[in-house]
């Protein structure tokens, strides 16, 4: 069953291509790993798939969950089941952390619940994070650290359920604390939600506890290798050399 079916997508910003013919299938439920050097394209995939329009596609299509999305506004892809990671609030002086995940969960119909079924639910979620209750009561304005912001993701992460979630380095530069927070969050949301992820990571201690269906190497563009988890050990030891001269060659 593909849920998420990107083909011959190329894609830049106005003056620079950095997607070139990428093709990316997952399943429903599907771990699939993305790697690859620095200034790759992997963040670009994501926020393409997410439809950010910084980013213009100039050929190709994506499909979720049935639907054409190639067009759709980010808030779309977000109601039909896409997160990618990330989504930092915006910082409004006065409101709670725990009266914007209420907002966004509103915007969605299937999220739809009284304010004491709400309250049980975001508890329960904090609790199974470890988060302490009196961190969703944090103003937006109030600096989060990189770690703060994890732990936040993640709680959106278990409140939206997604269908898809993206996470793009979500456990880079994290302490101890943090890395936990985030390690169990991934775990909580493939037991209770079972939805599909694409991990962009470097971090491949984050993916021992995750059982990987498949590992792709983007490079200069291009999705230039797909295996098995196995991959993940290989590129560990060996690095990206070995594909970097694959893609020269097609600019
Ligand atoms: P990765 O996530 O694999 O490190 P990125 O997708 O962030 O790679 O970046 C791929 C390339 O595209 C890099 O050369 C980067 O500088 C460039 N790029 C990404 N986003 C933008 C942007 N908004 N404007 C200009 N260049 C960008
Ligand atoms: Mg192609
Ligand atoms: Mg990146």
């Amino acid at each position: 069953d593909t849920l998420l079916d990107v083909s011959g997508i190329s894609a830049g910003t106005e003056d620079k291509p950095i997607l070139h013919g990428v093709d990316l299938k997952v399943g429903a439920g599907e771990t699939h790993v993305l790697m690859g050097p620095n200034g790759a394209g992997k963040s670009t995939l994501g926020h393409v798939i997410m439809g950010d329009p910084t980013y213009k596609v100039t050929s190709g299509t994506i499909t979720f969950d049935g639907q054409d999305i190639t067009e759709l506004s980010p808030d779309k892809r977000s109601l039909a089941g896409i997160f990618l990671s990330y989504q930092a609030p915006v910082e409004v002086p006065g409101v709670p952390l725990y009266s914007f995940l209420r907002s966004i969960s509103q915007m969605r119909p299937e999220l739809k619940c009284t304010a004491r079924e709400f309250r049980r639910r975001v508890g329960a979620i904090a609790d199974e994070l470890n988060l302490d209750q009196s961190f969703l009561m944090r103003e937006l304005n109030v600096g989060f650290s990189g770690g703060e912001k994890k732990k936040i993701e993640m709680l959106q992460l278990l409140l939206l359920q997604p269908k898809l979630a993206i996470l793009d380095e979500t456990d880079s530069g994290l302490d101890v604390d943090a890395l936990a927070t985030v390690s169990h969050g991934i775990q909580r949301y493939r037991e209770t939600v079972g939805g599909a992820l694409i991990m962009i990571t470097h971090n491949t201690r984050i993916l021992e506890r995750l059982t990987v269906d498949r590992t792709h190497v983007m490079v200069k563009g291009h999705l230039v290798a797909e295996g098995p988890a196995s991959l993940i050990d290989d590129i560990d030891k060996n690095g990206f050399e070995r594909f970097g001269s694959q893609a020269a060659g097609e600019g």
